[in-house]
């Protein structure tokens, strides 16, 4: 018991340790890149920041799992363990890992449509839209709700798909990559990419505090699904705000995690129950300048 013990602890230290590293180094370039634009690069000193670098942690750290996660997650497993039927098996392992992607990312597309129309998946979404402020690690601002209910559909596809476990540390490499730069404060829009690959400001646009702007731009690593399923931001200008009018962040961490079942709670799942519409008259591109006093 003791050893064991002594082996989760130092398998966490080691993992805690890890992340605080890859912290660091992406902090480095993305803080110099940002300052040369003129972000304001003064909110790494406020609560938003420290709040997304606790959630990193527990992720990153290994708590997330030992509470309970990797039990959920290796009971579905052994419960699906019927559905390996392998549809990439047999195929180039470079060909597995693109179509992978691919599925992956358009699955992704409708969970998190059905995380903005449906009332009972917004209110642990809106965990993620709340701050008023973005920086790298925001990504990692989830609900744990929302963080098993995602693990549970990427153990499915892998199982039902059949990838083999030697793709899956660079697929997620890839993947938490471009969702760091995509949270950054970063004018980016990867040029002639930009209605291909979703750039920062793609993904701003999706923070935007303008309800004109909310339910669009759900796309995570293609923004060919909402071109094709007619969910595309015409604007490419970052807004001027980000947040959730109405809704915002509760100040402390055992506060975002309460807060969701709380509202449930209180005004049930009803429709539009504390979330922001929007207009029927899309913003058409241009859009608004940037305000550097509404950047702080
Ligand atoms: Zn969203
Ligand atoms: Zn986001």
């Amino acid at each position: 018991m003791v050893e064991q013990i002594a082996t989760f602890l130092g398998a966490m230290t080691f993992n805690t340790a890890r992340a605080l590293l890859t912290i660091g180094a992406l902090f480095i370039p993305i803080w110099y890149l940002e300052r040369r634009q003129g972000s304001d690069i003064s909110r790494y000193r406020r609560r938003h920041f420290a709040h997304d670098v606790a959630y990193a942690l527990f992720y990153d750290s290994g708590a997330f799992r030992v509470l309970g996660a990797s039990l959920v997650f290796s009971v579905v497993q052994n419960q699906l363990s019927f559905m390996r039927v392998g549809l990439l098996e047999g195929l180039p392992i470079v060909l597995v890992g693109a179509l992978y992607i691919v599925i992956n990312d358009f699955v992704s597309y409708w969970l998190h449509r059905a995380e903005h129309r449906f009332p009972f998946l917004w209110q642990f979404h809106s965990v993620h839209h709340s701050p008023e402020e973005l920086n790298f690690l925001t990504a990692h601002r989830v609900h744990p709700f929302s963080k098993i209910m995602w693990g549970l559909i990427g153990v499915f596809l892998l199982i039902v798909l059949g990838v083999p476990p030697a793709m899956w540390l660079p697929i997620t490499l890839v993947q938490t990559f471009l969702a760091t730069v995509q949270h950054a404060e970063l004018d980016w829009r990867f040029g002639r990419l930009y209605p291909i690959l979703v750039s920062p400001v793609f993904h701003r646009l999706h923070h935007s505090r303008d309800r004109r702007d909310f339910d669009r731009n759900y796309s995570q690593l293609f923004c060919v699904w909402d071109h094709l399923f007619g969910t595309a931001n015409p604007s490419r200008t970052p807004p001027t705000a980000v947040g959730v009018e109405g809704l915002p962040p509760e100040p402390t961490l055992v506060g975002q995690f309460w807060g969701p079942f709380r509202r449930i709670a209180r005004r049930g799942i009803a429709p539009g129950a504390e979330r922001p519409t929007s207009s029927p008259t899309p913003r058409q591109g241009g859009g608004k300048k940037r305000s550097p006093a509404a950047r702080s």
